[in-house]
């Protein structure tokens, strides 16, 4: 892929899952994933490509999806993610979550793999854009469960704390005790 942009209008990012049951990207490549999808969304569903612009497999490997103009670049394509919201949104799909619903946890249906993956690549689309992104669940604009998990909710796990108070700083046993020494030697001195 050449220097990627992301084009000016793209102002969301939306998860999907695959509808898929666990095992079924297990045996598969991202490579064989994302031909596998395309073959659903192309020749089932008669779409001119795969729906997404990212697919990421259970082991956090990411397969580039929907590239019409075969240009490389996935970010300046209108996807097929959700009715109502292509022009203007990038559409990243998980292997997995069949049978869910939309308050699932994360963790029924993805791998901690995927989880990082997911993280890692919504934050890569908003440096590369030099913007913040809105980002939700195709389930906020949709009466679906997909992608089978809350997606501000799981979003808002992910806020590092900004500093560690001082009451949760790790009491050192070995520390403690050398301080307990020294302040009994102290008041036996006085
Ligand atoms: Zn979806």
């Amino acid at each position: 892929m050449t220097k990627a942009m992301i084009p000016a209008h793209k102002d969301t990012i939306m998860v999907h899952c695959l509808d898929t049951p666990a095992s079924w990207a297990k045996t598969k490549s991202i490579a064989q994933i994302v031909k596998e999808v395309t073959r659903w969304h192309v020749k089932e569903r008669g779409w001119s490509g795969v729906a997404y612009a990212i697919i990421i497999g259970p082991d956090g490997s990411l397969g580039k999806g929907r590239d019409l103009d075969g240009d490389g670049d996935v970010w300046d394509e209108t996807g097929a993610g959700a009715k109502g919201w292509n022009k203007n949104v990038i559409h990243l799909a998980l292997t997995g979550g069949k049978g869910g619903s939309a308050d699932d946890e994360f963790n029924v249906h993805y791998t901690p793999e995927q989880d990082v993956a997911l993280r890692k690549q919504i934050a890569d689309i908003q440096t590369i854009a030099g913007r913040k992104m809105r980002v939700m669940g195709h389930n906020q604009v949709s009466a679906k469960g997909c992608p089978c998990f809350d997606v501000p909710s799981w979003l808002a796990r992910a806020k590092a704390p900004t500093a560690t108070p001082p009451a949760a700083r790790a009491v050192n046993p070995l520390a403690a005790l050398i301080q307990a020494i020294l302040s009994a030697f102290k008041r036996n001195r006085s």
